[in-house]
């Protein structure tokens, strides 16, 4: 009898690959350990083995596995069967799935590209190692082949894995920010003065210089008041002393200054804050979901902005850890943030880890480890959407905050996976509860609710008392025409921040990223510059005095002629983040401006930077994009302005009106967090907008009856399904005519369930030609049945020899 393996291997390959195993082999190999494999003429790749059995491949002959590379599985059952379930949910491979959910670090292949660590001690190296280890002091890097040229034979990854593991090596390792902790400087009285005696002898002899005597008394003061060190920048505001006389204190030994590092990732305290007493609401939704989780595993949580959802979450998570189970805790990747790790980590300590696609590989390879060893280092693991790919196999809970969130969804590169459709999954393998939380709910969650498929809770009440920010419609139209407005800042605007900035309270001024790129555009001739890979004008990027393409990345520097007619009439218009900055600072030029894009916030640290300076008041304006929506929470910010509101209502797409309202109520959320009621300002073209109206009046029933009666007029989902697939090809009329072709094969089976081809408004994008084509799948058909038949559709497809060099892409649930 002959053994067999059926081995993932991380390319989009339709089949698994079968490799043959000796009987030794099959009975030491298990389900998601790792293989070495041959695959193509000279080709290995690091494969995980999914299946063991005795049926020979009958259209090929098995090729052997070269080396088993685990002495245990890294990849359990459980995560095999939901990246099963992803594959055929998704229409992906598994080994889409399997680059998608294992850290570089575990995938050795032949194109890894392989480089020195760092010094270590070489008598720990074995001979072969040693060679490696030594032909990486000449050369910078090596790829696996030239390893195994090296040691002249095959199987050279068990000696790479033992180098990674003696920390000799590394692998694909990405280029990543060194993170620079902020110190802050403190203050406080020299141990000569802690004693009464010591401290009026002080007082005397400083009576000669009041204004270094009211220094130490306010020193006094701050610290009984706060209880905690004391900033010198508090200080010397309190006490209305400079620097220097600080300083003066310090070098006379009065005062002494010390650092503490604001460390943003490490936890640092020894001992867990115990969690917070819920109010009346927050106790009665904690109950309700207890009870809702009795007979179903999903429940939505409705509650306002500052409703203390956080907090109610932290109940739940506690029940679940002293049962000893694991609690995933996702999040949108930007909403993971500082002020919501260390909220976390006062409570549970140690015990919570954070999984970040900002984190190196060995962090990330870290927190791997300790959730598959089941360590308390990670029982309660907070992370973006691809944390929904760690080796738990214990897990009680999951949250997903912010469920309403469209980062949630991967749109580029396959597995096309939604983290918290794919959440609901894990928690059903798990027999675990999984409660989605959203002071916006999207409309798919919010129509299982009402299905009664989901489990409901709600807040309806800011923890506090604290009341709604009051929402103000501008008519920007009115104000044109009244010239009232100074460029893209309306009168009532410009008074309202002047009011809150003397009141010394903060301003966050929000601008829709989306379309609202600033066009250059020739005043003359109207020509705009174009990208020359992409069907889009480029944007430009004032800072660098650049053009740019969003799209490919293309970039040139700034024109100071129109390329058509050679005017120089040339208008920079639009409506960035940075033109909204400019203009802050010519209306406000004596107080402190800060912008938070894509732009200023690359690098690991970009995002905690500015959220710092903003809660330390460092800050006065903050001018953001979509990134200043989520989840924060800052106590003196008392005004937001969205600029303009019209431009994320009429984008083209169907949820359009949706997130306006969800984003505008999130930005909102921002505002007045304390006891001072916020204020909201909204500049629009069209205040009487069904879902501005529903944005001032909080009324999110009214918004969901609304846009649910559009998505059944227009077959659009929670209602139905949606697939969407993408042609792509560099030359039009190939891409055209295989369109056409798989447009009308597909109406032969769906009929007027096709919509397409056509070209999206991006038509072309790094030289590539696009062509669409929307399946819309009613409630009753079967959704299963209905991929199947893509499949085949495709197949014979990919057999007219012309389109074979089209590329395909399926994107289930596209939206
Ligand atoms: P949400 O997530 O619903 O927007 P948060 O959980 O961030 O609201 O809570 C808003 C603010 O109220 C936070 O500063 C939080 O610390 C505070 N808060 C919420 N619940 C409580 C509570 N039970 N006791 C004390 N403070 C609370
Ligand atoms: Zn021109
Ligand atoms: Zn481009």
């Amino acid at each position: 009898m002959f053994n067999f393996v059926d081995v993932i291997i991380p390319i989009p390959l339709k089949k698994l690959f079968t490799y043959g195993i000796t009987e030794a082999e099959s009975e030491f190999l298990k389900p998601g350990m790792r293989v070495a494999v041959p695959f193509g003429k000279s080709k290995i790749y690091t494969g995980i083995v999914l299946r063991i059995h005795t049926n020979a491949p009958t259209a090929y002959e098995a090729k052997d596995i070269h080396q088993i590379l685990d002495e245990t599985p890294i990849v359990n059952n459980k995560q095999l069967t939901l990246w099963q379930w992803i594959s055929s949910y998704y229409m992906c491979t598994m080994g889409d799935v399997m680059r998608a959910a294992l850290p570089s670090a575990f995938i050795l292949e032949s194109e890894t590209i392989i480089t020195k660590n760092k010094t270590i001690d070489e008598s720990i190296l074995k001979d072969d190692e040693f060679l490696v280890y030594e032909a990486l002091q000449h050369q910078s890097s090596l790829k696996i082949h030239d390893i195994s040229n090296i040691l002249d034979k095959k199987n050279v990854l068990p000696v790479i894995k033992r180098l990674i593991e003696k920390e000799a090596i590394t692998v694909e390792e990405e280029v990543y920010e060194k993170y620079k902790p902020k110190l802050v400087r403190y203050v406080k009285l020299h141990t000569n003065f802690s004693s009464e005696e010591g401290l009026s002898k002080l007082l005397d002899d400083l009576s000669k210089a009041p204004k270094q005597r009211k220094v130490v008394m306010t020193l006094f003061m701050i610290s009984a008041r706060d209880k905690k060190p004391v900033k010198v920048s508090d200080l010397s505001q309190e006490s209305a002393a400079s620097i220097s006389i600080i300083k003066a204190l310090i070098d006379k030994g009065v005062l002494e200054e010390y650092h503490i590092q604001i460390d943003r990732v490490q936890y640092s305290g020894d001992e867990n804050e115990s969690t917070k007493n819920l109010n009346e609401y927050q106790k009665t939704a904690l109950t309700e979901i207890k009870e809702s989780f009795k007979n179903k595993n999903i429940t939505l949580l409705h509650g306002v902005t500052s409703s203390g959802k956080t907090e109610v979450y932290v109940k739940l998570i506690e029940d679940a850890i002293n049962q000893g189970k694991q609690v995933l805790y996702l999040l949108p990747e930007i909403a993971l943030t500082t002020q919501l790790v260390s909220r976390l980590q006062n409570y549970f300590g140690e015990q919570v880890a954070v999984f970040h696609s900002k984190y190196s590989l060995h962090e990330r390879v870290e927190v791997w480890n300790n959730v598959l060893k089941n360590s308390t280092k990670a029982q309660i693991v907070l992370g973006a959407r691809s944390s929904i790919f760690l080796p738990f196999n214990n897990l009680g809970l999951i949250i997903v905050d912010e469920e309403h969130e469209q980062s949630f969804k991967q749109f580029d590169p396959a597995p096309r996976y939604h983290a918290r459709d794919t959440a609901v999954v894990l928690a059903n393998i798990h027999k675990a509860k999984i409660l989605l939380g959203s002071a916006t709910p999207s409309l798919e969650s919010y129509f299982n609710a009402k299905q009664n498929k989901y489990g409901f809770v709600e807040i309806t009440k800011r923890y506090n008392d604290i009341l709604m920010p009051d929402i103000e419609l501008i008519d920007i139209k009115d104000k044109l025409k009244k010239k009232r407005m100074k460029g893209h800042f309306s009168d009532r605007l410009i008074e309202e921040m002047t009011e809150t900035l003397k009141e010394g309270h903060q301003i966050i001024l929000f601008q829709n990223r989306r379309g609202f790129s600033p066009i250059v555009e020739c005043k003359t001739c109207g020509n705009s510059p174009q990208c020359p890979n992409c069907d889009v004008s480029l944007t430009f990027h004032q800072y660098r005095n650049q053009l740019r393409c969003h799209y490919c990345g293309y970039n040139s520097a700034m024109i100071q002629d129109c390329l058509a007619c050679g005017s120089q009439d040339i208008d920079s218009k639009g409506f960035g983040t940075e033109q909204i900055e400019e203009e802050v600072k010519v209306l406000f030029p004596d107080y402190k401006v800060a912008r938070m894009d894509l732009d200023t916030t690359r690098g690991k640290y970009g995002y905690e930077k500015i959220i710092t300076a903003l809660e330390q008041q460092e800050i006065d304006i903050l001018v953001g994009t979509q990134m200043i929506t989520k989840g924060l929470d800052f106590r003196n910010v008392k005004l937001v302005g969205i600029m303009n509101a019209d431009n994320m209502l009429n984008f083209p797409d169907f949820r359009a009106h949706e997130r306006s309202f969800q984003l505008m109520i999130q930005v909102s959320g921002r505002a007045g967090r304390t006891k001072e009621r916020g204020k909201v300002l909204i500049q629009t073209y069209n205040p009487y907008h069904n879902i501005l109206q529903q944005v001032s009046t909080n009324n999110y029933i009214e918004m969901y009856n609304e846009q649910m009666d559009d998505r059944y007029n227009f077959k659009y989902p929670p209602i139905y399904k949606q697939i969407k697939i993408t042609l792509k090809h560099k030359d039009y009329n190939r891409v055209d005519a295989a369109s056409i072709w798989l447009g009308k094969s597909l109406r032969q089976v769906f009929a007027e369930h096709i919509l397409g081809p056509e070209s999206p408004p991006i038509s072309r994008i790094r030289n590539q030609f696009h062509k669409n084509i929307l399946i819309k799948i009613p409630k009753n058909q079967s959704l299963s049945k209905t991929k199947e038949a893509i499949i085949k559709i495709n197949n014979s497809f990919l057999s007219v020899k012309d389109f074979r060099s089209v590329k395909i892409i399926l994107n289930v649930d596209n939206y």
